[in-house]
This record gives structure tokens, C-alpha cells and sequence, in this order.
């Protein structure tokens, strides 16, 4: 039995789902979902027609769900994205081969609510780094790639650069459009220079995330519905890995998307 039908259930629900999917502007939705939440405004500014439409289609077939302005991919939708997407065909060993970068987009601003003098970027580097994206870790002093997410996240000061292998590029806690470009252009020449003349590592730096620095980023509304008493309490079981994110549900709400972003990329350096 075909795994979609095996996970949905029924043929009824195949169809949706392959009608759902058969699309590309809503396969493009999917995989920028995979990335992380968006809210309706920034999937917008890729698919500028017939949004409402493309949306419909992939909620009703369980793909995703739409909770306060935010679209997130249900569980299912993880599931298929995981079952369905295909990994970087190998982890290159060497950057030959590998064509320089440029900056193509630069998308969205959003406030933070942790900090609202700071905003949230979405960029897009092309073409995309794919299996080499791996071998960049060493190129900057706080960095770690995460196989799970197959991505490289940098952190630069309070700034965390999060480079998917698809391309895309989510900034946080960045102070101004200029910041954001100047951090965009660094992160070229970095890896520019890389593909050009090979990767110098330089010297890590040991990243501490402690509890406190989790906290800034949670709602502080000691709301206490991920059972813990307070939000203080949730980032002590959080990075002592005695609890898990996704139990904070108002962090899903479209006000915290930047938080819940930068709490996730903190995470990885756990
Ligand atoms: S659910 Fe989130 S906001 Fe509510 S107490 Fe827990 S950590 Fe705080």
C-alpha cells in the first residue's frame, strides 16, 4: 500500500491529496512551510494570485491548518513533506563544482514582539548550496548545520542567520532593512570567497543557549498551558530537554513567529 494512503486513510483522501499537490505554486507553499510558519502576508509575496484558492486546496486535504492569520502544515503535512521531499542527493566533500552566490530576494519585515525595535528578514540566496551548504560550518565562528532541518545556523551577536539548502535565508532580531543587507552581502563574500578559494576554518566559539535567553523570546503570559507553572519554568524544562516546544501553543500564533523561529534556531545549538 502506497504510504499517503496508508497515513490518510482512504483513496478519497489520496486524491485530495495528490490534487492538492499536483500544483506547483502550492508544492512551493509546502516546502516554504517546511522551512517554518509563515503568516498569510509573507506566503503573499511569492504567490501574489489566487492565494485564498491554493490554500483551500491543501487544507482540505489535511496538509495544512491555518491558526490566527498563521499557516502551519498539520502533522500529516509533515509527515508527506518528510516522506515526499527529496534530500540533497549527497553531502558533497569539496565545494568544486559549487557557482557563487547572489542575494535575489529580499522579502519581509515583521516586528519582534521580544524586541520590537528589531524585525524578522526572509531572503533567498541562488543558487541554492544543497549538499555543500554542510561544509560552510567551519567558514564562521558560531556556527552549527543541523541535519534535521538541513540548514546552517550562524549566530552574529544577537542576530541568528538561519541558510536552508534550498536557498532560503530567515534572519532574526535584525535592526534595520541596511542591517539586513549588510548581514546578506557579509554572508556572500564569506562563501564566495570559499567556493573560490576553498574553506580556512577559523577558530569556534563554545555557544552557551541557557534558560534565560529562552525565556526573552517566550509570551511571559505564565498562561500554563504546556502544564508547566510559568514560562520561566517551561525554558528550564526546555533546555533541559524535559519538555518540548511545540507545547507552548500560543507561541503558533502569528504575533510570535519571530520568536518561535529564534527559540527553534537557539535550539539547535543544544
Ligand atoms: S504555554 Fe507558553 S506562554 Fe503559556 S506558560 Fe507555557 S511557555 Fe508560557
Amino acid at each position: 500500500m502506497d504510504r499517503v494512503d496508508k497515513m490518510v486513510g482512504g483513496q478519497a483522501d489520496v486524491k485530495l491529496v495528490s490534487n492538492a499537490m499536483a500544483n506547483a505554486t502550492r508544492r512551493k507553499i509546502m516546502t516554504m512551510l517546511l522551512e517554518g510558519n509563515r503568516t498569510m502576508e509573507e506566503i503573499a509575496k511569492s504567490v501574489p494570485s489566487m492565494l485564498d484558492y491554493h490554500l483551500q486546496m491543501l487544507q482540505q486535504a489535511g496538509l495544512i491548518e491555518i491558526k490566527d492569520g498563521l499557516v502551519v502544515l498539520t502533522d500529516f503535512g509533515k509527515n508527506f513533506m518528510e516522506t515526499k521531499t527529496v534530500k540533497p542527493a549527497e553531502v558533497k566533500t569539496d565545494l568544486a563544482g559549487t557557482r557563487s552566490l547572489e542575494v535575489v530576494e529580499l522579502r519581509q519585515l515583521l516586528p519582534c514582539i521580544a524586541d520590537s525595535t528589531k524585525f524578522r528578514i526572509i531572503a533567498r540566496f541562488e543558487p541554492a548550496l544543497e549538499g555543500a551548504l554542510k561544509l560552510l560550518e567551519p567558514l564562521f565562528p558560531r556556527a552549527r548545520y543541523s541535519e534535521r532541518i538541513g540548514a546552517l545556523i550562524i549566530q552574529k551577536g544577537n542576530i541568528l542567520i538561519t541558510i536552508y539548502s534550498t536557498g532560503n535565508v530567515t534572519m532574526t532580531m535584525i535592526r534595520s532593512e541596511i542591517e539586513a543587507r549588510e548581514t546578506l552581502d557579509d554572508l556572500k563574500r564569506t562563501i564566495n570567497e570559499a567556493i573560490v578559494k576553498g574553506v580556512t576554518p577559523v577558530p569556534r566559539e563554545k555557544i552557551r543557549v541557557d534558560h534565560a535567553e529562552i525565556y526573552q523570546y517566550l509570551p511571559k503570559t505564565d498562561c500554563r498551558i504546556c502544564g508547566e507553572q510559568s514560562c520561566y519554568t517551561f525554558a528550564i524544562k526546555l533546555v533541559g530537554r524535559e519538555t518540548t516546544l511545540d507545547k507552548c501553543t500560543p507561541l503558533l500564533e502569528a504575533k510570535y513567529t519571530t520568536n518561535l523561529e529564534h527559540i527553534r534556531a537557539l535550539l539547535e545549538y543544544l
